[in-house]
Parts: C-alpha cells; sequence; structure tokens
C-alpha cells in the first residue's frame, strides 16, 4: 500500500472541524488526479467517513473496506471502467455484510413458508374441485340405480334395502372426505405456523401472535412469562467449516433439543430467525426459566450430530453450544420490550464467554451477578 493510501486511510477528523477534514480529502483526491471529479470525491467521503460510522460492519471489515477500495484507486488510470470496478467492491461488502445475509436468511425462510403455503392451497383447491366432481358423478349414478331398481323391482322391501345400501355407501365415501380434509386442514396450519426447515419449531409469524396472547393471559391472571433468547455459539465457523448443509442439520437436532425440553413444561418454541431460537414460557418465573434454560444449554452441548452430508471438511461428529438470554415481563412492557431484555441478557452471555445462561435480572444487579 502506497503512501498516498495509507494518508487517504486516516479517520475522518476526531475533532469535527470539517473544512480542514474536507481539505484533506481534497488534497489526496488531487493527488490521484480526480480533484474535480464528484464521483471519485463521493466514494471516497462514502468510504473514509461514512463507512467509520455505521455499525453495519466491524472494524477490521472497516479496515478491509477502506484497504480494497484505495488499493485499487491507487492503481491509476482512474476512469469509468475503474469508478464502476470500485463500487462493485463496495456492494461486494455491503453484500457479504453478515447481518445483511441474516436478513437474506430471514426473506428466504419467509418466502419458502409463503410458496410452500401456496403449493398447500393449490393442492386443497384441486381436492375440492376433485371431490365435488366425485360427488356429483355419484348423485347421478345414485339417481340413475334408483329409477332402475324402482322399474325393475317388484318386492318394495328389496328396493327399500338396496337403497339403503347406496346410501351408506355415499354415507361412508362423505366420511372418508371428511377424514381427508381433516388430515388438509392440519396441513395447511402446520405449514402456516411452523417453520419451514426446523420443522419442529413454530415460525416467528405464529410466535409473534402466541406471545400477544400469552401477555394477555399473564395480565389478566397476574401470573409471570418469562422468555428464553438462545443463539448458536460461533454458527458461522460451523458453516464455514463444515458447509451449509451441515449447518442446516446442526439446526434441525437443535430444534430437536429445544421442542422436546419446550415440550415438558409446556414452552412454546419457535425459530426467531436464523440460528436464534426463541422458548415462550408462560406461567414461568425468570429463576425458572433459568433453571430450564440451563437444561437445554447442557443438552445442547451434549448432543453431538453426525452429518450425514459430505462438506468442505470432513467430519465425524459437530458439536455445538448456545448462549441463553432471559427475561421475565415486567408491568408495562411490550413483547418488543421483553424479546429485547433477553436478547440484551443473550448477549451478555456472549460476551462473557458463551456457552451460559444469563438473567436479565442479574445484568441491572451488576456485572458479576
Ligand atoms: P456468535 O457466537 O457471536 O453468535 O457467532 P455466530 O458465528 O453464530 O454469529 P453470526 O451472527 O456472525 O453468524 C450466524 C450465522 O448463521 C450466519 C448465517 O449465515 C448463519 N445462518 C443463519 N440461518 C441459517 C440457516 O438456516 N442455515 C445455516 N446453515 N446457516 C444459517
Ligand atoms: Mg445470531
Ligand atoms: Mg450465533
Amino acid at each position: 500500500m502506497g503512501p498516498i493510501v495509507g494518508e487517504v486511510l486516516m479517520t475522518p477528523d476526531q475533532s469535527k472541524n470539517h473544512c480542514h477534514d474536507l481539505e484533506k480529502v481534497q488534497q489526496v483526491l488531487e493527488r490521484f488526479g480526480v480533484a474535480e471529479d464528484a464521483d471519485w470525491m463521493a466514494v471516497v467521503l462514502f468510504v473514509r467517513n461514512l463507512v467509520a460510522e455505521m455499525n453495519l460492519f466491524t472494524k477490521s471489515q472497516k479496515c478491509a473496506i477502506q484497504a480494497a477500495v484505495f488499493e485499487q484507486m491507487a492503481a491509476r488510470p482512474l476512469d469509468r471502467k475503474s469508478f464502476r470496478q470500485v463500487i462493485a467492491t463496495i456492494q461486494g461488502f455491503l453484500l457479504d455484510n453478515s447481518k445483511v445475509a441474516d436478513l437474506r436468511d430471514q426473506l428466504k425462510a419467509e418466502r419458502d413458508g409463503a410458496n410452500a403455503l401456496y403449493a398447500e392451497m393449490s393442492r386443497v383447491v384441486q381436492d375440492i374441485q376433485a371431490s365435488s366432481q366425485t360427488r356429483e358423478t355419484s348423485l347421478e349414478r345414485m339417481g340413475r340405480d334408483t329409477e332402475k331398481l324402482i322399474c325393475a323391482e317388484e318386492d318394495k322391501t328389496e328396493v327399500v334395502r338396496r337403497f339403503r345400501g347406496m346410501i351408506t355407501e355415499m354415507v361412508a365415501q362423505a366420511r372418508e372426505e371428511a377424514r381427508t380434509w381433516e388430515e388438509h386442514a392440519r396441513q395447511v396450519e402446520r405449514t402456516a405456523n411452523f417453520d419451514p426447515l426446523l420443522s419442529e419449531l413454530y415460525s416467528r409469524r405464529a410466535l409473534d401472535v402466541q406471545i400477544d396472547g400469552a401477555m394477555e393471559r399473564a395480565r389478566r391472571n397476574n401470573s409471570p412469562l418469562s422468555l428464553m433468547f438462545l443463539d448458536v455459539d460461533h454458527f458461522k465457523t460451523v458453516n464455514d467449516t463444515y458447509g451449509h448443509l451441515v449447518g442446516d442439520g446442526v439446526l434441525r437436532v437443535l430444534a430437536a433439543v429445544v421442542s422436546a425440553h419446550a415440550m415438558l413444561f409446556k414452552g412454546y418454541a419457535a425459530r426467531f430467525g436464523g440460528e436464534e431460537l426463541v422458548v415462550l414460557c408462560e406461567d414461568m418465573d425468570e429463576a425458572a426459566a433459568v433453571t430450564r434454560a440451563e437444561a437445554i444449554r447442557l443438552d445442547v452441548a451434549n448432543c453431538p450430530y453426525e452429518p450425514q452430508y459430505d462438506g468442505p471438511v470432513q467430519t465425524e461428529i459437530v458439536c455445538v453450544t448456545v448462549s441463553i438470554g432471559v427475561a421475565q415481563l415486567q408491568t408495562g412492557q411490550t413483547s418488543t420490550d421483553l424479546t429485547l431484555a433477553a436478547d440484551q441478557a443473550m448477549y451478555a452471555a456472549k460476551t462473557r464467554g458463551r456457552n451460559m445462561v444469563v438473567a436479565y435480572s442479574s445484568l441491572q444487579a451488576g456485572p458479576k451477578a
């Protein structure tokens, strides 16, 4: 990296002397030979001043963006082609950002869910059409058969007996249809409420509805309501090392462990997004939820996953741990307040070393609690 690049890489003037800061940028642009070019000035200001302020990137990511862009600028000429290349580089960093990737994953999950629901509904509509056709046909047949029967049979008791037989057959058909419909309804409900990848867990949309209902019940009955927020530790490393399919498999095992625990205490286990899970615990105070969370944490840590796919790195087993934050609903809190409190406790668990459970109340009691 040349001296010019080093100079530009300096962060904006901390004294907030913007004129002085702008002068420096101008000088550097002059040395690049593009002093009058608004586009290049925009690039330098974006990379040097705006990126520095963004909380979308980590410090090392910010340095990497600046280094990549200024290195490209140092390799002149600075024409339209190199301008487009620099923009592509900036775009690449924005798209690679993990928060953007998380949003993309979330969006994909939503889209998959909507598509699955659409497919389910199409199948239901097709079945409705098919069964109404079948019913029409069998009614027509019954009409014809009845006519023939009345004309052909002298014995009226035999006519009634055969007529009864036809009715019984139709009722049996209708019963069978009702059973199929019930199964359809259950399937549609599943698709609408459960996560498409982690099918044991409720979806985010279902969770939102459930939290509102649970809060209402907690207020009405004056009973405690707690929420666990789980996040897989270093999950990006699992994906990077063993591949995304192995990562998906690990999430499925995690979902199975968490939902099995939730069933024991009537918790409502849902996928909040990405590798983040939530368990809503009605009628449970924070201390009790911490005990339950601790049991989940231990089980996850002791539950090895055997990949059935060949990832970039072959492995017999993959073990992951989770960090869990727990919070209890306080008077006047909204569902977002409750989720944020549990999320904050989860982050405290991350900063304290991961693979642990932290209660939100302990954050206010002091860092060591
Ligand atoms: P930390 O301990 O701080 O939580 O580290 P981390 O690596 O888990 O955190 P980060 O948020 O950086 O990474 C989460 C990763 O989870 C990034 C994202 O691609 C991945 N991920 C999210 N959803 C899925 C999914 O459905 N399948 C797979 N395989 N990966 C996912
Ligand atoms: Mg996460
Ligand atoms: Mg994580």
